[in-house]
C-alpha cells in the first residue's frame, strides 16, 4: 500500500515540491486527515464494482482513497496547476481518469457513457468547492445522470438547509429542489482542522440518495418549482400574499388562487415554510390549469 496523500506532511512536501498556492477563488480547502477521507468513502458505500465520479480532486486526497475501494474513478478538476501534481500522486492508481474541465460545463453524462459505460453503480463523491456547491449538486440531479446518489463535503449551514424538514427555519426552496430528486441525510460533521487552509465556516457530508421516481409526482415540473421560488420568495407573508405577488396577474386572480388553495385544502394564510412537499405538488396541481 503507497502512503497516503492526505497526512499533513505529505501534503505540505507535494505543495513545497510544486509551490502550489491556494486559490481561495477556486474554494482550494484540502482535506489532511485520511480518517475523515476514509468515513466519507464508507458513506458512499462502493464496492469493487462501482465508480466514483469526484469533482475537484486538489491534490488526489480523496481520489486515492475512492481508487482503492472502488473499479474506477473519475474526476473533473478546473485548475490546471493541479494536473502536473495529480499526474504524480496517482501514478500508482492506474483506476483513476483525471479531466481537465469546470464541472458546471462539462458533458457530465457523455464523460460517464465514455468512461464508466460498462459500470452499473455509480457515485458522485466529493469535497466540494464551496463558491458552487449548489449550482453542482442541481446539475448533477437535473441533468438525470445514471448515477446512485452523491456523498459529498459543505458548507454546514447548506446541509442543513438541503436536508431540513418543514416547519423548521432552514426549510425552503433549496431543501425541497433537492428532497424533490434525492432522500437527504447529514451524515458527518466535520471540523475545520482537518482542512489546509481552514475554511471560515464549518463543514458537513451529506449523503443524497437518488429517488427511483421524483418524491411526488405534478403535471407540470416547471410550474412546481416556479411555484416553490414565489411561495418562498418573502418568507414573513402568508402564502397568498406571495402567491398574489409572485404568480402572473396574481392580484387579478386573486379569487381563482384562493379556489385552488381551498380545492387543495391548504388554509392561505399559512406561510410556504410550513407546506410540505406533497402539499406544494397538490397546490401546483390546482393552480397550473389557471395560469398555464
Ligand atoms: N478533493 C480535494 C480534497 O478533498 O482535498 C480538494 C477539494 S477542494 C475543497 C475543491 C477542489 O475543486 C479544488 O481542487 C478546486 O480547484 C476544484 N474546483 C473548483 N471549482 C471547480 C469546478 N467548477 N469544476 C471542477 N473543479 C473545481
Amino acid at each position: 500500500m503507497h502512503k497516503d496523500i492526505a497526512t499533513p506532511i505529505r501534503t505540505r512536501d507535494i505543495l513545497e515540491k510544486y509551490g502550489f498556492s491556494f486559490k481561495k477563488s477556486l474554494g482550494q480547502n484540502f482535506l489532511i486527515d485520511t480518517n475523515v477521507l476514509k468515513r466519507i468513502v464508507d458513506h458512499a458505500e462502493l464496492t469493487d464494482d462501482s465508480a466514483a465520479i469526484e469533482i475537484g480532486p486538489g491534490i488526489g486526497a480523496l481520489t486515492e482513497q475512492l481508487a482503492r475501494r472502488s473499479k474506477k474513478v473519475v474526476a473533473f478538476e478546473i485548475d490546471q496547476r493541479l494536473l502536473p501534481i495529480l499526474e504524480e500522486t496517482l501514478a500508482p492508481y492506474p483506476n483513476t481518469k483525471v479531466i481537465h474541465e469546470d464541472v458546471l460545463k462539462a458533458d457530465v453524462k457523455g464523460v460517464i457513457e465514455k468512461e464508466l459505460g460498462e459500470i452499473a453503480d455509480l457515485m458522485v463523491v466529493a469535497n466540494l468547492p464551496y463558491y458552487v456547491t449548489t449550482p453542482i449538486i442541481m446539475k448533477l440531479l437535473e441533468e438525470k445522470l445514471p448515477i446512485r446518489g452523491i456523498v459529498c463535503m459543505l458548507q454546514k449551514e447548506v446541509a442543513d438547509r438541503i436536508a431540513a424538514k418543514p416547519g423548521t427555519k432552514d426549510y425552503g426552496s433549496l431543501s425541497i429542489a433537492i428532497q424533490y430528486y434525492t432522500e437527504a441525510e447529514t451524515v458527518m460533521i466535520v471540523p475545520k482542522t482537518v482542512f489546509v487552509p481552514q475554511p471560515n465556516v464549518d463543514s458537513a457530508v451529506i449523503r443524497l440518495t437518488k429517488r427511483k421516481e421524483p418524491a411526488v409526482s405534478v403535471i407540470n415540473e416547471g410550474f412546481f418549482f416556479q411555484l416553490i421560488r414565489i411561495s418562498f420568495a418573502q418568507r414573513r407573508k402568508t402564502l397568498l400574499n406571495n402567491l398574489t405577488n409572485g404568480l402572473q396577474e396574481g392580484k387579478q386572480k386573486k379569487e381563482e388562487i384562493l379556489s385552488a388553495l381551498k380545492q387543495a385544502e391548504i388554509d392561505p394564510g399559512r406561510r410556504g415554510e410550513t407546506l410540505s412537499i406533497e402539499e406544494f405538488a397538490r397546490l401546483s396541481d390546482h393552480l397550473f390549469p389557471i395560469f398555464a
